[in-house]
């Protein structure tokens, strides 16, 4: 099933442009358009899929299998420092296309990305609060 509004669903139809690196049953990669990094790509599942709560566990088993080969990919030709593979679920958490898709992002030394939160000591009553409210 497409989205007929989703940018994405017409970059795997064919009919917007992008720097397709693969694509197989299931999954495309392509080029962002807007890298954070040189070698910056997504990958997406062929078929619409909100976010991560919506996607099928098929999809997103084949999708996060192209994203490791995309990486091993981007580590070999590219020759990164590191590899950050992100995902970003809701617009509260800056997801800006609602099409499923993974990040894969080459790092390099001295390169403008920064951790987005502060690592700081948590409150251990808090920590086991929350866990009791998720087993
Ligand atoms: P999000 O913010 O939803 O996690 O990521 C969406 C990503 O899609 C952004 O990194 C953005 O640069 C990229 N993007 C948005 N529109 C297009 C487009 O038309 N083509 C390509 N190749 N990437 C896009
Ligand atoms: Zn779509």
């Amino acid at each position: 099933m497409r989205d007929r509004d989703c940018i994405f669903c017409k970059i795997i139809a064919g009919e917007l442009p992008s720097q397709t690196i693969e694509e197989d049953e299931r999954t495309v990669a392509f080029m962002d358009i807007s890298p954070a990094t040189r070698g910056h790509l997504l990958v997406v599942p062929r078929e619409h899929a909100r976010n991560l709560l919506e996607i099928s566990t098929d999809d997103l088993q084949a999708t996060i299998a192209t994203a490791q080969r995309m990486a091993r990919r981007v580590d070999e030709r590219l020759k990164p420092a590191g590899i950050n593979v992100l995902n970003s679920c809701g617009s509260a958490a800056w997801q800006t296309v609602f099409h499923f898709h993974v990040h894969v992002i080459p790092r390099y030394e001295g390169d403008p990305l920064r951790l987005p939160w502060t690592p700081a000591e948590g409150d251990m009553d808090e920590i086991a609060a929350v866990a009791r409210e998720l087993r």
